[in-house]
């Protein structure tokens, strides 16, 4: 599979917001928005800085749920595709089922500091869901599900270090952090109100409807 290899933060600044990519670091001043602002990557980057309407801010918003999600074009098409068919408001139900990736939860519920971590520990058989391993980042979760990580990478300490960061911060009300051991329950699935206010995905719905 593709695989995006330069440096992350050129990504928020391409978008000129902050993606969360970069776990810790992103609240932290070394944070490249915090340091250098939201003007493009590059030398000329103040200068491609210009207004978008139309086509051009439809592509971007796109571009930024995509690198939110750390999903690449084919796949993100075929979550509207789905979501298109479903009952509802498909920009809605896009959110929800992005929302409802593996690596979201594990990355949502604190097992770790960012989504592309979250998706090595899935990928990589630390990701347990009702007891039973489940290695496949795009997995929907449902609601009564129950996601843990393995006994023994509770004991990681960059799993541990996170799950504390998580309680310090808050998990979103959907995801129930239950018992001493960590471990999460889908106490119900996601809502709007649950999902970043600052995506408008009514743009993604009319670049995808041209
Ligand atoms: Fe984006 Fe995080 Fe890098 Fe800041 S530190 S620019 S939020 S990835």
């Amino acid at each position: 599979m593709a695989r995006y290899r330069d440096a992350v933060c050129r990504l928020c600044r391409r978008e000129g917001a902050k993606l969360f990519l970069k776990g810790d670091r992103c609240f932290k001043p070394s944070c490249a928005i915090e340091k250098r602002g939201t003007n493009p990557p590059g030398q000329h980057g103040a200068a491609r800085r210009k207004m978008l309407a139309g086509y051009g801010e439809q592509l971007r918003e796109k571009q930024k749920v995509k690198r939110i999600y750390f999903i690449l074009e084919k796949q993100f098409r075929t979550y509207f595709e789905k979501a298109r068919r479903q009952k509802g408001v498909t920009g809605e139900n896009l959110l929800f089922m992005l929302e409802r990736r593996l690596d979201n939860v594990v990355y949502r519920s604190g097992f770790s500091t960012s989504r592309r971590q979250a998706r090595q520990l899935v990928n990589h058989g630390h990701v347990l869901v009702n007891g039973r391993k489940v290695n496949i980042p795009s997995f929907q979760v449902k609601a009564g599900d129950i996601v843990s990580v393995k006994p023994g990478t509770q004991r990681n300490p960059h799993v541990d270090g996170a799950w504390q960061t998580a309680a310090g911060r808050g998990r979103p009300s959907w995801l129930n952090a239950v018992g001493k051991d960590l471990s999460v329950t889908v106490a119900a699935l996601p809502k709007r109100e649950d999902i970043d206010q600052n995506i408008n995905e009514q743009l993604i719905v009319e670049l995808y409807s041209k």
